[in-house]
């Protein structure tokens, strides 16, 4: 059904960049073999889902929303993928996402933006805005993203759907390519929390092939959300970050949220103001960390280990054919940021840029420390705008940047956050989020599916 489902709609939508049908019916198959014959299942086995296209799956297209990697077939899935696998999901295909997963409308993927099936004129968010759309359009049930920055949640507030960023280094990054190392974080695109919990527990806990995997039990984050929908807060002492307020959002979303807000506060939430005077220097610390990380780990793109190799005739040297594939092999926006990252990382401009960004990291991660020191959850909206309409933030990268001004805070901690459907403004939805300490991903699920 849901294959008939990405064949009507997905040349509209265009979630996907490549679906694997004849792979999806053969995992269904086994998935049906192991039920005719009484094996054990996992709640979520026949269960269809889409990964973003920055994992490695094994066989399968993998591109990262660029052209640098076109007809790229990884050896090996990534560690969440094996996982899925072995909980009996079955993978639809590859989405679409803004290349190297920098952005926040996918109008960054050299495959073409995904439509909002919202509205087909807007941006479905990024950069894992085919995830989102996928699900928002009813082509799969789950999805998987990956947030460096907010780039599971934003897409999740723009379309209507939940999407939640895991505690950094509470699952792998295996096989996930990497954008920013010390801030990627994979994790689950679902409809409703329940189902965000019920994947995220599938592909959470220790992977001995990361060294920034955490050896520590994943808490029960399904049961947190059953917690939660019995409507209870009694006792959840909510924070709202003053250096937030006012700061940016739409009047709508502003509205939307504080709705939010007060349904919380009817199910015995308490509400406290929590100042986090830091956190208005997320957004210039990500855009030197993130690029610096982004600049190193995409010197690999050489034209020599995988995907294109551009002007290799005989008559030019190394240096020219890798100056050649990565000139024709990277869009604008990757190209920008290693431009950046490659400056904040010289010597004599070390200190004064990538090391101070880092001093601001620490400062920002005692503001979340001194907050829930106080409060159990930080609440605020998801990202300050409903999906834009295309090309309206393309030409000033700033202005696409801000759509992260929210969400980067708690990358930058390594803290779970959480994006939930809050209504509407101007008919369009809007996401309410919910950051939670490091480890306490359980407790997110549970405020989040009271919200629901
Ligand atoms: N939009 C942010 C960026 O462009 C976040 C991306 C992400 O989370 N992968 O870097």
């Amino acid at each position: 059904a849901h294959l008939d489902r990405i064949a009507a709609v997905d040349e509209r939508v265009n979630a996907f960049l490549h679906v694997d049908a004849e792979g999806a019916l053969a995992a269904a198959e086994r998935v049906d073999a192991d039920r005719a014959a009484g094996r054990a299942q996992g709640p979520l086995a026949g269960v269809p889902i889409a990964v973003k296209d920055v994992l490695t799956t094994r066989g399968v297209p993998t591109t990262a929303g660029s052209k640098i990697l076109e007809g790229w077939q990884p050896p090996y899935d990534a560690t969440i993928v094996t996982r899925m696998r072995e909980a009996g999901l079955v993978i639809l295909g590859k989405t679409n996402m803004d290349e190297f997963a920098m952005g926040s409308s996918t109008e960054y993927s050299a495959y073409g933006p995904t439509h909002n099936p919202w509205d087909l004129g807007r941006i479905p968010g990024g950069s894992g805005g085919g995830s989102a759309a996928a699900i928002a359009a009813y082509e799969a049930p789950l999805a998987i993203g990956t947030d460096t920055g907010g780039s599971i949640r934003q897409p999740g507030a723009v379309t209507g759907t939940v999407g939640a960023k895991p505690t950094y280094g509470g699952t792998s990054r295996y096989g996930l390519i990497a954008f920013s190392s010390s801030l990627d974080t994979p994790g689950p695109c679902a409809r409703t929390v329940e189902d965000a919990a019920l994947l995220h527990a599938v592909i959470a806990g220790h992977d001995p092939r990361d060294s920034t995997s955490i050896p520590a039990a994943v808490p029960d984050v399904v049961a947190a959300a059953r917690r939660g929908a019995t409507g209870d807060l009694s006792g959840v002492r909510l924070g709202v970050v003053k250096e937030f307020s006012g700061e940016g959002a739409e009047p709508g979303v502003s509205a939307a949220v504080r709705e939010g807000i007060e349904a919380l506060v009817k199910l015995g939430a308490e509400v406290v103001e929590v100042s986090c005077p830091h956190f208005e220097f997320a957004l210039p610390a990500y855009y030197l960390i993130a690029p610096s990380e982004c600049s190193s780990n995409l010197a690999r793109f050489d034209g020599v280990r995988y995907g294109l190799r551009a002007g290799d005739d005989g008559n030019r040297s190394l240096e020219e054919v890798m100056s050649l594939t990565r000139d024709q092999g990277f869009g604008p926006e990757v190209k920008r940021r290693i431009m950046i990252g490659t400056y904040a990382l010289s010597s004599g401009y070390y200190d004064a840029y990538y090391g101070q960004a880092q001093k601001v990291r620490t400062l920002i991660s005692r503001d979340f420390a001194a907050a829930f020191e106080k409060v159990d959850v930080l609440v605020s909206p998801t990202t300050p705008f409903v999906a834009f309409e295309f090309g309206s933030r393309t030409s000033d990268p700033y202005q696409m940047y801000l759509a992260d001004l929210y969400t980067i805070p708690s990358n930058l901690y390594g803290g779970p956050a959480i994006s939930v459907p809050v209504g509407l403004s101007d008919g369009l939805p809007v996401g309410f989020q919910i950051m939670a300490p490091t480890l306490a991903d359980d407790r997110m699920y549970r405020v989040a599916a009271a919200l629901e």
